[in-house]
């Protein structure tokens, strides 16, 4: 693969160290798309607008590509994508899976004492990470709302589980400082159900309103105004957000049903311990999820979402057969 753009393999000054460290690899980070345009950040941290080149190519927000400036023009021109870490993906209408997002190192799952929390969704979302190979977080937002008893149960089943939990408040701030200080270094999307505080937490963490239009000039040369599908936002105190309506309620693609057991970590590692290497865990005869689900190790509601992410997976790959 050729790399074109000499504006994105600067050296790295004393100066700018902080930026070549998020910066480190060297190839132009798309941070916003619009259209059949991107934004995008050089090493240098310079920001450009760019092109696509060809129909094929298809370019979403954390991809790491390949560009150079057009002769004669200010914009570039993007020719390739790097190898992606993982893409955040989810069936579109015609249930085509469709890219919303790649490199992405952290997914938080948003929950709040109101709207009234769907743990399946959230668990779908953890899910989701665990398939990503991304960490899972969970961010319990409105603790200025008390909790009923029944979310702070599955709060604690998810911090038993291994997951971390940030209970937070954009209204008195507090929580906002350690769940900034987790998402410096990584590259997060904040997932959950509408009305839950996900715009409200991403302004928090930024420190201002981030809009949704970007400044274009056209081929005139004069400026307009176009909306942003998607955009990679960085924070303050390090790491940054992508944030697009796709990915605030995405529903994460599985291919293949036997995936699903792996975006539950505490049933997966019971598994090792099933009778047949490959147990569903629904009826087989010695399965051990079973037993550690009666002795308490697994929760009856992790078990049945994992139920109902098998079979949703099932019916959509039968679909698709
Ligand atoms: P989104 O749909 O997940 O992006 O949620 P928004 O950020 O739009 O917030 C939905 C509503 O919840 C708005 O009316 C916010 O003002 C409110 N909200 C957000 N965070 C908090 C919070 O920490 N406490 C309370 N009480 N309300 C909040
Ligand atoms: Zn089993």
């Amino acid at each position: 693969m050729q790399y074109l753009s000499v504006a994105g393999i600067l050296p790295p000054s004393a100066k700018c160290s902080r930026l070549m460290v998020e910066n480190e690899n060297p190839f132009p980070l798309v941070v916003t798309t619009f259209g059949r345009r991107v934004e995008l950040r050089l090493g240098s941290g310079e920001r450009v607008i760019a092109r696509i080149k060809g129909r094929k190519l298809k370019v979403v927000c954390g991809d790491r590509v390949a560009a150079a400036p057009i002769e004669g023009e200010k914009e570039y021109l993007v020719t390739d994508i790097q190898p992606r870490e993982n893409v955040l993906s989810r069936p579109d209408s015609r249930g085509r899976v469709e890219i919303l997002a790649a490199n992405v190192s952290m997914i938080a799952a948003v929950a709040a004492p109101f709207p009234r929390p769907d743990w399946f969704v959230i668990d779908r979302y953890l899910a989701a990470a665990e398939l990503a190979a991304a960490a899972g977080i969970v961010v319990w937002n409105k603790t200025d709302i008390e909790a009923s008893p029944e979310s702070a149960r599955e709060l604690q089943a998810y911090e038993a589980s291994g997951y971390r939990i940030y209970p937070t408040s954009t209204l008195t701030g507090a929580g906002l400082d350690e769940l900034a200080a987790d998402l410096a270094g990584h590259t997060a999307i904040f997932a959950g159900q509408s009305g839950v505080g996900k715009t409200s937490l991403i302004n928090h963490l930024l420190g201002s309103k981030h809009l949704r239009t970007a400044a274009v000039s056209d081929k005139s040369g004069e400026g307009r105004h176009t909306t942003v599908n998607s955009a990679l936002l960085s924070l303050p105190s390090g790491g940054s957000v992508i944030d697009s309506p796709g990915v605030r309620d995405f529903a994460p693609a599985i291919e293949r049903p036997g995936q699903t057991v792996s975006g539950f970590p505490e049933i997966e590692a019971a598994g090792a311990g099933c009778r047949y290497a490959n147990c569903r865990h629904l009826r087989e005869p010695g399965c051990a999820v079973k037993a550690a689900m009666e002795s308490g190790k697994i929760t009856p509601r992790r078990y049945e979402s994992y139920r109902r992410l098998l079979r949703l997976t099932e019916t959509f790959s039968d679909r698709h057969r």
